[in-house]
């Protein structure tokens, strides 16, 4: 079966042929995560009889405590909460901030501007009722300069009052580097120079199991992230996790639930058999996903377009940025991996307004959960230079064969 151009079957060819060194470090690293997420449900004693769901309060839900203590593990964490209560990533993330700032308080970002839905949560960038700043905590922000975090300047920031330091592994949706698993132990380590009891938190999302430790190991004290990224392994039907000290993790606890309440509740109401076969299958989807950026890194370095990261430069998160220089390759782009969706691929993606955001957005994405972007997922704002925010990929076929689609339908127009 012949689905693309000559010249694009050629370079599929010669993609594939650059990539396969890069592929066998990729599966090293899905075989160490693998291995230790058997050790973590080997010591956790996990069997069948825990996948079941749970009504009311939810009380004594042992397949909600194993599966955190599992996670908790994976961490190198005291205390996890990992559920579908949690409405999305972002919600883990508020959770924690609300469950531990205090008026008076202060937030300092050390990554640069914070991604674009936690603006409304703290509410300094972006006016919104019943933010953080609503709530009297202050907030400064760091830009990160072209070797990374500016160490020299959370020496001068912090005081006081500085109660938490905002850490985003990820790029989001900007142009910089995403953090290593060494650079944010540097990070952890230079803010606790400065204060010790400075609370260094992990926004973690898009960045589970690409390497081999998760930050809290590395120094953090707390993250949070999303189950309809990396960690649901494509299962997990939503929610999110938050996994660190456990008395950090208690009073992020309280805002999920009520104060007094915490963690102890919480029906499974969603077969948790999901959630533990998607952390079972995460390191596995993760590297298919990793897979599918770098054959989009090399494919489109081949096309000459400018790809971030390059093909193989060190990656910390699951995100492919190509610049793509017009809107009109961007429509195209999206609408090429579209028709290369398990679903709606019979329908054309358009630019559409979003909150949040001053610029259309487009965005391609035919996946089984909704909004999931560790499944085969592209979007962008319509501004210049034009760059399509690639991730995702449940299987490394799929992907290629979706990132094909794209690279045909920009070479038709
Ligand atoms: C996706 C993401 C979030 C928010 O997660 P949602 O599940 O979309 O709410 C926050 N921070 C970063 C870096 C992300 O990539």
């Amino acid at each position: 079966m012949r689905l693309f151009s000559d010249k694009i079957m050629a370079l599929k060819t010669k993609t594939l042929e650059q990539a396969r060194p890069l592929f066998a470090k990729i599966d090293e690293t899905a075989e160490q995560n693998t291995a230790r997420v058997l050790a973590a449900f080997r010591n956790q004693q996990i069997s069948e009889y825990l996948f079941r769901t749970t009504t009311g309060y939810g009380y004594g839900d042992s397949g909600r405590e194993r599966l955190e203590a599992v996670w908790a593990e994976l961490c190198g964490a005291e205390k996890a909460l990992m559920r579908t209560q949690f409405v999305s990533g972002t919600h883990a993330l508020a959770c924690v901030l609300f469950g531990l700032l205090r008026p008076g308080d202060e937030l300092l970002a050390v990554t640069g501007a914070p991604y674009d839905t936690m603006q409304t949560v703290i509410g300094h960038a972006v006016h919104t009722p019943g933010s953080l700043k609503e709530c009297g905590v202050s907030y400064q922000e760091i830009p990160m300069n072209q070797g990374g975090v500016n160490l020299d300047l959370i020496a001068q920031s912090i005081n006081s009052n500085t109660k938490i330091a905002l850490i985003q592994r990820s790029r989001g949706y900007s142009l910089r580097k995403p953090l290593s698993i060494s650079e944010i132990s540097a990070v952890c380590a230079e803010i606790k120079k400065h204060r010790r009891d400075c609370i260094c938190f992990v926004d973690n999302c898009y960045g589970e199991f690409v390497d081999t430790v998760e930050p809290i190991a590395a120094g953090a004290d707390i993250m949070a992230g999303s189950l309809i990224k990396n960690p649901g392994g494509g299962l997990a039907p939503s929610g999110g996790y938050i996994v660190g000290k456990s008395d950090l993790v208690e009073m992020a606890s309280y805002r999920l639930t009520a104060p007094g309440l915490g963690g102890n509740l919480g029906a499974s109401l969603a077969d948790s058999r999901l959630l533990y076969q998607g952390l079972f299958l995460a390191p596995h989807v993760v590297a298919q996903s990793l897979k599918g950026a770098i054959f989009a890194a090399i494919l489109f370095d081949l096309l000459g377009y400018k790809t971030l990261p390059r093909f193989d430069e060190l990656r910390s998160d699951i995100i492919q940025a190509v610049e793509l220089g017009s809107p009109e390759k961007m429509l195209a782009f999206c609408q090429g991996l579209q028709e290369y969706s398990p679903v709606d691929a019979h329908v054309r993606p358009i630019p559409g307004p979003m909150p949040g955001y001053t610029d259309q957005v487009i965005m391609a994405g035919g996946t089984f959960i909704q909004g999931s972007s560790i499944e085969l997922s592209a979007d962008g704002p319509l501004r210049p230079p034009y760059i399509i925010y690639l991730q995702g990929g449940l299987t490394f076929e799929h992907a290629m064969l979706g990132i094909l689609g794209a690279a045909n339908a920009i070479d038709s127009i």
